[in-house]
C-alpha cells in the first residue's frame, strides 16, 4: 500500500467537495491522462451521488478517489492506477463470516447485477430516480457510461455492467458498479491503456523484458498454431534434402518440385528430378575447351604434324 496516497486522502477526503480552481490545479499535476475534464466528471458524479443519497435516502458511501500529485507523470499514473484498483475491488466479507466460511460467499454484495459490488449501492433503484450513468461522459469520445457499459452492444437494450473479481480480470460477479465507481473503472481502463502504450515505447522496459527472458520476436499466430507437418520418420532425410538444395543451385540437372495443397498451403507432394541428359550436357560443356584454347590446340597439332613429316624422308 502506498503511504503517500493514504495521507493525501486524509487531507482531502472528497473530490465532490473540491471547488473548480482546486480541480484545475489538480489536473495540472500528476497523471497526464487524468485531465481537467475527467476530474470534473469524477467530482460531479461524486457530488451528484451524495446529493441523491441525501434526497432519496439511498445509502451511497463516498468514493474517496483522490488523484496522485507525484511530480513524475508516469509515477503519478501508476499511483492512480493502484489507488483505483484498491477502490474498485469488490468488498469481501470478514473471513470468519459464516456466509464466507460455510457457503463460499466471499463477497458481500454479489447478489444481483443491480448492486454495486463495492458499496452495495442499489443501482437499479438509482437509475429509476435519475440515470447518472447517462450523465457521465468520456471527455474524448463524448460517450456516456450508460452507452459504453450499460447497453448491450448488439441489441442496445439496457444491460447491467458486470463487475469482476480482480476489477479488470477474473471471475464475473453478480454485481455491478454504481455511476461513481463505474466512472473510476472507466478511467482505470484508460490509464492502463496509456500505461501500456508508454511501456511499449520505453526502451528501458524492453531491456527489462529481454532480461526476464521474454522473447521479443513477434510470432504470427498462424505459425504458432501450425506445427511442423514433417513426420518423424522423414526427419533422417533432412540432410539429404539440404544437400539437394545446395547442389540444385550449382546444376540444372537437379530440380526439387513442391506441390502445395491449395486448401492447407502445405507441401503435399515433393519430387526430386535428376535429369541425366542435363548432367551429361553440363559435363560436356565443362570439358569442351573455349574457342581460344581450341585454336591453340590446333596450332600445336599442326606443329606436331610438320615436325613428324620430314622424318619419313630421313629413312
Ligand atoms: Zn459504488
Amino acid at each position: 500500500m502506498m503511504p503517500g496516497i493514504f495521507t493525501q486522502q486524509q487531507q482531502s477526503p472528497n473530490l465532490g467537495e473540491a471547488n473548480m480552481a482546486h480541480l484545475m490545479a489538480l489536473s495540472q499535476q500528476g497523471n497526464p491522462t487524468l485531465s481537467h475534464g475527467a476530474l470534473i466528471e469524477q467530482a460531479t458524479s461524486q457530488a451528484a451521488m451524495q446529493e441523491m443519497a441525501q434526497n432519496q435516502n439511498i445509502e451511497v458511501p463516498k468514493v474517496n478517489f483522490y488523484p496522485s500529485r507525484h511530480p513524475d507523470p508516469r509515477k503519478a499514473r501508476k499511483q492512480d492506477i493502484k489507488q483505483a484498483y484498491r477502490l474498485l475491488r469488490p468488498t469481501k466479507r470478514h473471513f470468519l463470516n459464516p456466509w464466507r466460511l460455510f457457503f463460499q460467499r466471499k463477497y458481500r454484495y454479489a447478489k444481483d447485477t443491480g448492486t454495486c459490488v463495492v458499496d452495495g449501492c442499489d443501482c437499479a433503484e438509482l437509475i429509476k430516480i435519475e440515470n447518472l450513468y447517462a450523465k457521465i461522459c468520456d471527455e474524448d469520445t463524448g460517450k456516456s457510461l450508460w452507452e459504453m457499459y450499460w447497453q448491450n452492444p448488439i441489441t442496445e437494450e439496457p444491460e447491467a455492467f458486470v463487475a469482476r473479481e480482480n476489477v479488470t480480470s477474473g471471475r464475473k460477479l453478480r454485481g455491478t458498479y454504481c455511476p461513481e465507481h463505474l466512472h473510476l473503472y472507466h478511467l482505470l481502463v484508460k490509464w492502463e491503456k496509456e500505461q501500456e502504450k508508454m511501456d511499449e515505447a520505453n526502451p528501458r522496459r524492453l531491456r527489462d523484458r529481454v532480461k526476464q527472458g521474454v522473447s521479443m520476436v513477434t510470432v504470427p499466430v498462424a505459425s504458432v498454431v501450425k506445427k511442423d507437418p514433417t513426420p518423424p520418420m522423414l526427419e533422417k532425410y533432412e540432410p539429404f534434402f539440404a544437400q539437394l538444395q545446395k547442389d540444385a543451385n550449382k546444376t540444372d540437372g537437379i530440380t526439387i518440385i513442391h506441390h502445395a495443397n491449395q486448401l492447407t498451403g502445405l507441401n503435399d507432394v515433393t519430387m526430386v528430378v535428376f535429369d541425366l541428359r542435363i548432367f551429361q550436357h553440363e559435363l560436356e560443356m565443362s570439358n569442351t575447351p573455349t574457342a581460344a584454347f581450341q585454336a591453340l590446340m590446333e596450332q600445336q597439332m599442326n606443329a606436331n604434324t610438320q615436325l613428324q613429316q620430314p622424318s619419313p624422308g630421313d629413312e
